[in-house]
């Protein structure tokens, strides 16, 4: 089971199973929601269950395809990533309080990226979405 929560602790949410991949998202959305890049847990849509203060969720400015809402904390403002979209998951690692397993293994979205900021690490690179084979 991995945990996340919210910085207020209002939201809380668990995942069971295990995610199918961690990336990093540059995309103008993750940049501005949560600062200059987001990390990105994704995985089975079932497999994700907030536990607590799901009342507590503000969607905000579903993408140009009409999904991948923001989802964040309406006290404090935590991003908590996209949530459930579609038959996926898709979660702002950094409001996970466990680890989850993984490593990060792509950039995603680098097109979006500004160019005052450098890549600095080996991770395959993709200008836009990775879109795995199953
Ligand atoms: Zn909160
Ligand atoms: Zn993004």
């Amino acid at each position: 089971m991995i945990r996340g929560s919210c910085l207020c602790g209002k939201v809380k949410f668990e995942i069971s199973g295990e995610p199918s991949s961690l990336s990093y998202c540059h995309c103008s959305r993750c940049r501005k929601a949560a600062g200059i890049f987001s990390a990105v847990l994704i995985g089975k849509a079932d497999d994700l269950r907030v536990t607590e203060g799901l009342d507590q969720i503000a969607k905000l400015l579903p993408g140009p395809d009409g999904k991948h809402e923001r989802c964040f904390c309406k006290d404090c403002g935590t991003s908590l990533g996209d949530l459930v979209t579609g038959d996926i998951y898709v979660v702002a690692a950094s409001a996970l309080d466990d680890d989850p397993g993984i490593r990060p293994s792509i950039h995603i979205h680098t097109a979006s990226k500004p160019d005052w900021y450098e890549i600095s690490d080996d991770l395959k690179k993709f200008e836009g979405d990775y879109i795995p084979e199953n």
